[in-house]
């Protein structure tokens, strides 16, 4: 092990696109994984009864970025796929992102694309400038809207009332005057025909590349003497938590198969607003396209405490990140890539468009 030349810590989205293109180009490469498998949060596996899931919570592809699909397409075929969520309020499973039809049902109103347009009028909070995740929501569909859908979600997702984030956290949620009730409006809208771990073995299926699994980099560190290495974890365990902690968001995952039923719910997700501990439930079998005569869920709790899922986005947590930034800048030969190592809240898209230019990067100055 100490021998190899170029070490990446993890094996999700962030690192195996940077060991297979690496690889690719002549090097030899060592993949650790701290946990027993590979894919990051993106892998999938079938349950006991053969339904497959996805073990940290619904991954759904979206982007508009060809060199992506370009890129993972040489891993796998696609299944066309639509991703389409209701929310439960007051009684009603309601679209969201929130539309005209949202709207209708929810008030008893029979409105069309003008007249949703002009309700917003009506109803919304102008806000300048536009700071906040609360800001946002109020600033395009008022106040009703926002305690109904955002607010209490919100809280729970994230511990934070929306007027502590960042404005960009509620902005992934688009807000729509005609009947559109998918929940991307991204150009590919596609998901991987065998899952994502088959995707992965294929990524990483290559002479150059060495994989270790239940590794904790930080058990072994001494005794690497790589030249270059590639950390995807989260950015301030690199530097043990120097400058303090950098507040990550933790999920517990629930999970439950239904023997017998072979639909649950009437859409992939269930976002639960305002009721339950848990923020939504999914059905798999939505965003795979599997056929099986059972079903299987999972409910999504958020919690402080856990496995870091996702960056916190608000002012006082890029303050802090960015210390570690301009630490991470100064240490040599090291890359730092990923939504941990990054402290960025990215899809998947975003992360493989930044192991790329990682790569790229490193090629270059190879
Ligand atoms: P990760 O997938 O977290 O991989 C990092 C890897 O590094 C992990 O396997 C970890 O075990 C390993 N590691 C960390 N520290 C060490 C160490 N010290 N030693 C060894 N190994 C270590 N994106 C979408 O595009 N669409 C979605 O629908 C979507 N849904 C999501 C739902 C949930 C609940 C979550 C949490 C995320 C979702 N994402 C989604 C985001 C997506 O998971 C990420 O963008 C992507 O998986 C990040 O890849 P990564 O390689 O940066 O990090
Ligand atoms: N959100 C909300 N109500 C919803 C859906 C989303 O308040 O019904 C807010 C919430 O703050 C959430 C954010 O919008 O964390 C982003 O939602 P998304 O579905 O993109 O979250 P992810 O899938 O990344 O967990």
């Amino acid at each position: 092990m100490s021998t190899t030349k170029i070490v990446i810590v993890g094996s999700g989205f962030a690192g195996s696109v940077v060991a297979e293109q690496l690889a690719r180009a002549g090097h030899q490469i060592l993949v650790l994984d701290q946990r027993p498998h590979i894919a990051g949060n993106a892998y999938d596996e079938c349950d006991a009864q053969g339904v497959l899931i996805h073990r940290y919570g619904p991954h759904i592809f979206h982007t508009n970025a060809q060199r992506v699909v370009d890129y993972l397409s040489r891993f796998t075929d696609w299944l066309p796929y639509e991703h389409r969520v209701l929310a439960s309020v007051e009684g009603q499973l309601l679209p969201i992102p929130i539309n005209q039809d949202t709207i209708n049902r929810l008030y008893g109103l029979n409105l069309d694309e003008v007249g949703i347009q002009a309700y917003f009028e009506r109803v919304r909070e102008p806000r300048d400038p536009i700071k906040t995740s609360e800001d946002v929501v109020l600033n395009t569909v008022g106040r009703d809207l926002y305690e109904k859908f955002f607010r209490g979600y919100t809280r729970k997702q994230w511990g934070l009332d929306p007027s502590q984030l960042n404005a960009a956290v509620t902005a992934r949620i688009p807000v729509r005057t005609n009947r559109d009730d998918r929940y991307f409006n991204d150009e590919f809208q596609i998901m991987p025909k065998d899952g994502y771990t088959a995707l992965f073995q294929r990524m990483l299926d290559h002479p150059n590349i060495h994989l270790e699994l239940n590794t904790d980099f930080f058990a072994i560190r001494q005794q690497i003497k790589a030249k270059t290495i590639i950390y995807t974890g989260p950015i301030d365990a690199y530097f043990n938590y120097c400058y303090g902690r950098l507040p990550y968001r933790s999920l517990r995952f629930e999970h439950e198969h239904l023997p017998g039923i072979s639909r649950y719910q009437p859409a992939a997700v269930v976002n639960y607003p305002n009721d339950h501990a848990y923020t939504r439930i999914t059905e798999f079998k939505y965003l795979t396209g599997q056929q099986h005569s059972h079903t299987a869920i999972v409910r999504e709790y958020p919690q402080a405490e856990g496995d870091p899922y996702y960056p916190v986005p608000r002012p006082e947590n890029e303050a802090l990140y960015q210390q570690y930034k301009a630490l991470a800048a100064v240490e040599r030969n090291v890359f730092f890539v990923g939504r941990l190592a990054q402290y960025r809240y990215y899809n998947m898209d975003q992360v493989i468009a930044a192991a790329l230019k990682t790569a790229e990067r490193i090629l270059g100055s190879a």
